[in-house]
């Protein structure tokens, strides 16, 4: 199927899924299979090996690569695998600079596997571009940018930052986890790299764990199809079929999350129990102009603060009955949990304060149920305050 014609709705239905050639089957098979047969030695259709081809596989990477306007996909068996791979295309010596809110395993990756590799990462706020362009060294090589910033949902400029890194001859990475290719296109604003945790919107129902890569550089795809093969994080057939399953409502599921998302951000912004909300749907947010510029939609992730601390949101969350008390985010159901103690527990104290991670901020990962059912057991929660 053509790219460009469609929209995207239809693209997350169809691309790179034509119907199978020997029965027409309608969804792509499960090719569950390690290796292929050869009609002659080195006489193949083109598989030789599972690690290196797999037609389902394939068929997910092509999708999502539509999905994000980019020339190619490159699927992993994580969100993780594909940062490790991403960041494996540089060498001992390079330079990174990195947002200083960024996804926790992502920090971890950096700071304690790939400095033992020679690499140097510096990490800042990059909602600061000249903060952003201090920390510019002669050896930096990339920019890694996640937008929205987790658990913050701080906004990043992708043009202006991709633009800043291209000046000092470095290349842009954003990591797109929380918008999804239906909210936000970074190619388009000008990154060289996207990537997804698909354990989260993308696959959307919280039963696979997996990862992709998207770019539409050449050599950038040739370098990361090499790794793909040579380092090996690949995922398997059956979970490429789920996430491309997961993947044919995409557009639905985003709609649906930024509604509830929004509904709940205005109800909670007027609440006497509840500090702050930031949700970067709201006027409220610093950054509310470009995200509204940058994204298509606002998602279904936000942070609220409430009155008191940590006794009183641990009070708040011992009553809910819908959201579920558990790490992770971007599925249907909705989830909920406190950032010092769970997903951000390994940020030094010290770092936490300063980026606001503290002990009386929720983070809400909306999900798609009847939203005046979620509000009822949110309202049930903060009656125990
Ligand atoms: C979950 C997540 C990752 C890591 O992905 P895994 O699939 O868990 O390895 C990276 N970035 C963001 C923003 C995430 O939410």
């Amino acid at each position: 199927m053509k790219n460009e014609k469609y929209r995207l709705g239809t693209r997350a239905i169809h691309a790179g899924q034509e119907p199978e050639k020997i029965t027409g089957s309608v969804m792509v098979p499960v090719f569950q299979t390690s290796t292929y047969a050869q009609k002659s030695p080195g006489e193949h259709s083109g598989y030789e090996y599972a690690r290196t081809h797999n037609p389902t596989r394939e068929a997910l990477e092509a999708c999502v690569a539509s999905l994000e306007g980019a020339a190619q996909g490159i699927a992993f068996a994580s969100g993780l695998a594909t940062t490790n791979t991403i960041l494996q295309t540089f060498q001992a010596g390079d330079h990174v600079v990195c947002s200083d809110d960024v996804y926790g395993g992502t920090f971890r990756l950096f700071d304690k596997v790939l400095r033992r590799f020679g690499m140097e990462f510096t990490f800042v706020d990059l909602t600061n571009l000249e903060a952003a362009e201090k920390a510019f060294q002669p050896n930096t090589r990339l920019v890694w940018i996640e937008t929205p910033t987790n658990p913050m949902l701080k906004i990043l400029d992708i043009e202006r930052l991709s633009a800043l890194a291209h000046k000092h001859g470095a290349k842009a990475v954003v990591d797109n986890t929380f918008m999804s290719p239906a909210f936000q296109n970074p190619l388009a604003l000008g990154a060289d790299i996207v990537m997804h945790s698909s354990t989260k919107y993308i696959n959307g129902h919280s039963d696979v764990v997996g990862g992709i890569a998207l770019t539409s550089d050449a050599k950038i795809a040739q370098d990361l199809r090499f790794l793909q093969n040579a380092s090996g994080a690949v995922p398997g057939p059956w979970d490429c079929f789920l996430i491309l399953r997961g993947l044919k409502t995409l557009h639905v599921r985003m709609d649906a999350h930024q509604r509830n998302a929004m509904t709940i951000a205005e109800h909670l912004s007027a609440h006497k129990k509840v500090e702050h909300v930031i949700y970067p749907g709201l006027k409220s947010h610093p950054e509310h102009e470009l995200a509204k510029r940058q994204m298509k939609g606002f998602g279904g992730m936000m942070s609220v603060r409430v009155r008191g601390g940590s006794k009183e949101a641990n009070l708040f969350l011992s009553r809910l009955k819908l959201f579920t008390l558990a790490e992770s985010l971007g599925g249907v159901e909705s989830l909920i949990e406190i950032p010092s103690i769970m997903t951000h527990a390994s940020v030094p104290p010290g770092t936490r304060e300063k980026l606001g991670i503290t002990d009386n901020l929720i983070r809400f990962s909306v999900g798609i149920e009847d939203c005046a059912d979620l509000i009822e057991d949110i309202e049930n929660g903060l009656a125990a305050i």
